[in-house]
């Protein structure tokens, strides 16, 4: 079963003078295969540069800490590399790809991902399963990737390349921000499909509780200042929906 591993991570974000700013203040977390798992917090508590760190972006500086999948070094891996060892962070591509279409688009990163072309004769179908799983258009594959596409479709474009690449850890961040309630239900569906497949770990980052009505996580983990301040089962989630985040902004301090 594969696992992500974080140990003690600490990343300062590089502002435009060049100065370092602490941002994370030691995360531990594990996210197995067949695992979801939600991290809630205030904004600007470190959630997206939790995801960043991860994914490889330059703007963020590991400062102290591990990652691994599997054992393997994931801090030490170029971003390509990241996607080949199985790990799935939709911020790592380019917010529009002009000239490629999304039907090219998810079968180059297949075949990099498995390191060899998918089978013509399957890959079709698969393809448009997929689509219509997510309520799609299948004149949707001829579009230019992300372009023009609305919130809705680029969150459904994002779940249709979860089925289609079947990661080993998959990091959506904000998935629920900007979509409509039947594009909340459809796209959750999409992320419940693959957290049964039970090979794929799900880590969930959001802001909000109401995604979390449609996809129940196996753990919740709150964010505060930079780090998880409390952990526990869907019923956190719950909690967190009644009493907000005041309590943990009040009790944690700046992060250091
Ligand atoms: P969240 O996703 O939980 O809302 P972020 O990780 O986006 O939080 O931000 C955490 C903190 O780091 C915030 O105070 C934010 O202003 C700061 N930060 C994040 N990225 C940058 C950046 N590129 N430049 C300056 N500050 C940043
Ligand atoms: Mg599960
Ligand atoms: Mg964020």
């Amino acid at each position: 079963m594969s696992n992500l591993e974080i140990r003690g991570l600490k990343v300062s974000v590089k502002l435009p003078d060049g100065q370092l700013k602490p941002i994370l203040a030691g995360v531990d977390l594990t996210v197995r295969a067949g695992e979801t798992h939600a991290i809630m917090g205030p904004n600007g508590s470190g959630k997206s540069t939790l995801a960043y760190s991860i994914a490889g972006h330059p703007k963020y500086q590991i400062t102290g800490g591990s990652v691994t999948l599997d054992g393997a070094d994931v801090l030490s891996m170029t971003v390509d590399e990241r996607a080949r060892a199985g790990l799935f962070l939709a911020m790592q591509y380019p917010v529009e790809v002009p000239g490629v279409s999304v039907a090219n688009f998810l079968r180059t990163a297949k075949t990099a991902i498995d390191g060899e072309a998918p089978k013509l004769r399957t890959w079709a179908g698969e393809l448009r399963g997929a689509m219509e799983r997510l309520q799609m258009d299948p004149a949707f594959a001829q579009r230019n990737v992300n372009e023009g596409f609305s919130g809705g479709e680029k969150k459904r474009h994002e779940i249709v390349q979860l089925e289609l690449l079947k990661p080993k850890i998959a990091i959506l961040d904000e998935t629920d921000s900007g979509l409509d309630i039947d594009a909340l239900r459809v796209v959750s569906e999409g992320v419940n499909r693959i957290g049964a497949t039970g090979e794929t770990g799900l880590l969930l980052i959001t802001h909000y509780t109401r995604i979390l009505r449609y996809i129940t996580p196996d753990y919740v983990h709150v964010f505060a200042r930079g780090r998880i301040v409390e952990e526990g089962g869907p019923e956190l989630a719950e909690k967190l929906e009644a009493e907000g985040y005041e309590r943990y902004l009040a009790e944690t301090g700046p992060a250091t």
